[in-house]
């Protein structure tokens, strides 16, 4: 399958403190990775190097083969081919849940409001959250708001999807609900790196895992391997 994504020799310091130490990982087309590891060890600075929030001192990284890097006429483009999904659900709380989804559409993708709200309902719907359309986000619950949020991404056509730790900030009642979203995508051939600490999950739904430690990979392996030593 085609590399969407090459992380190639990364490191990312924070003044002294190293947070990703050497990092190297490859992604393919329909792949779905799980980055595990304790607090600390630099999950996220990693999903957010590769989304282009934080930016390594050390190494490269290839989105689809072209080189991401903010001086690149093509980054723009590149970082579109991205969605990313925050523990924090960052919903704009004086829109309404539709108006959430529609704005970038109409703003970034020039969609009209027409077109930007009826592939905004086909997501909503694909969440189980169409009912709430009109609503305002402060009237959900938080599996509802990341759902919402996961719909959101979803409306701008991404290939490849960054989770990071989408469950965390959620009640244990409603993690399943957003899991299960997630493991829907999956199914249908989304390309996705997801950090989470729900192992259960990881156990069903990765391709591979990989355990990050001090900011260094310390195991990469198939989700069964992984799990059955
Ligand atoms: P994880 O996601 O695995 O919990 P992080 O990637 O958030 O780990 O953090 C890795 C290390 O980098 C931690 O020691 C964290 O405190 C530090 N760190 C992360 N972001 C920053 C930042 N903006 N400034 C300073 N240190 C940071
Ligand atoms: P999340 O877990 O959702 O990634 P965090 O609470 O870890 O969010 O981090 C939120 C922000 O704070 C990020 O921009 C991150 O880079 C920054 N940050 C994380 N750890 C530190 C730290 N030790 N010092 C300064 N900034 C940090």
């Amino acid at each position: 399958a085609k590399t969407m994504i090459k992380v190639d020799h990364i490191s990312k310091y924070f003044g002294p403190l190293k947070a990703l130490n050497d990092v190297s990982l490859e992604l393919h087309k329909g792949e779905i990775v799980v980055l595990i590891g304790p607090s600390g060890s630099g999950k996220s600075t990693l999903i957010r190097a590769i989304n282009g929030l934080e930016k390594p001192e050390e190494g490269k990284i290839y989105i689809e083969d072209q080189l991401y890097d903010p001086k690149n006429k093509k980054y723009a483009a590149q970082r579109m081919k991205m969605g990313f999904v925050f523990q924090h659900f960052n919903l704009f709380p004086n829109k309404t849940v539709l108006e959430n989804l529609t704005l970038a559409q109409i703003r970034v993708l020039k969609r009209s409001e027409v077109t930007a709200s009826e592939i905004a309902m086909k997501y909503l719907k694909r969440v189980g959250l169409d009912d709430k359309a009109s609503q305002y986000p402060n009237k959900l619950s938080g599996g509802q708001k990341q759902r919402v949020a996961i719909a959101r991404s979803l409306c701008m056509n991404p290939e490849i999807m960054l989770f990071d730790e989408p469950t965390s900030a959620l009640d244990p009642e409603m993690v399943e609900e957003v899991l299960e979203v997630m493991q829907d995508l999956g199914k249908e051939g989304m390309t996705m790196i997801i950090v989470t600490h729900e192992m259960g999950f990881a156990r069903t739904v990765a391709d591979r895992v990989i355990f990050l430690e001090n900011g260094s990979i310390v195991e990469e392996n198939t989700a069964e391997a992984f799990f059955d030593h």
